[in-house]
């Protein structure tokens, strides 16, 4: 009787190790399954969702249009570079007075065609203060030179030879910067002039902004806005 009573007790035990067992194999499965999933997910948005990661949809309350060039290696040429690896925002003035942000845009996205220069930027704010996205903030743009692949780059329109932006294009510009500046993780000396990096003699891009008065206050408004978004 008692032995009968211990083989009964020894297979519950054997019942219970193998259920214990299987519990185990099954938790290390699910764990491989996650991590392969997790995987696959991570190349998927590296590789397919990456040109959406690097969209902005808006800038505070502006809208950012979305119309990415073409790739071309004239304009966007889809070298990518991490957010982390961006350590400034160089700011440049369009080339032409009165011209519109889709005007420049076009430009850029001419490039492709006519290779008549390797030119563009991230964005471009327009003489109304519309936004227009031309690449990607994960993709280099071909306005820093040097400083391609560590920098973003945006544009701005303005009306006439002094170069000053309407006041509708310098507050989208400050919204659009400030949105980088926390998004990147910066501070207010990763806010560049084109003049600041290039090597290049005589660049007096953007040209309003050479004034250090105007630039310390862009500078300033752009940092107090970066406060408004912490909040
Ligand atoms: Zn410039």
């Amino acid at each position: 009787m008692a032995a009968k009573m211990s083989r009964a007790e020894w297979r519950r035990r054997r019942r219970r190790k193998v259920i214990i067992l299987r519990i185990i194999v099954f938790s290390i499965f699910a764990l491989i399954l996650a991590g392969i999933v997790f995987g696959l997910v991570s190349l998927f948005r590296t590789f397919f969702m990456h040109e959406k990661l690097g969209t902005l949809s808006s800038a505070g309350d502006v809208e950012v249009l979305n119309r990415m060039l073409e790739k071309s290696e004239y304009s966007r040429n889809g070298v990518r570079i991490s957010e982390r690896g961006i350590k400034g925002i160089v700011i440049h003035a369009v080339d032409n007075p009165g011209i519109s942000a889709m005007e420049q845009r076009n430009y850029y996205n001419s490039l492709g065609t006519t290779r008549s220069n390797h030119l563009s930027s991230h964005f471009v704010v327009d003489l109304d203060g519309k936004i227009v996205q031309c690449i990607p903030v994960n993709e280099q743009a071909l306005a820093n030179g040097a400083r391609n692949g560590d920098t973003l780059a945006i544009d701005f329109c303005y009306p006439d030879e002094t170069g000053e932006p309407g006041m509708f294009t310098r507050s989208s510009l400050v919204k659009l910067t400030a949105v980088l500046v926390k998004r990147l993780g910066l501070t207010a000396d990763g806010i560049l002039r084109h003049s600041d990096i290039t090597s290049v003699d005589g660049i007096d891009c953007p040209k309003f902004f050479q004034n250090e008065d105007e630039w310390r206050k862009f500078k300033e408004d752009v940092m107090a806005q970066v406060a408004l978004l912490k909040k």
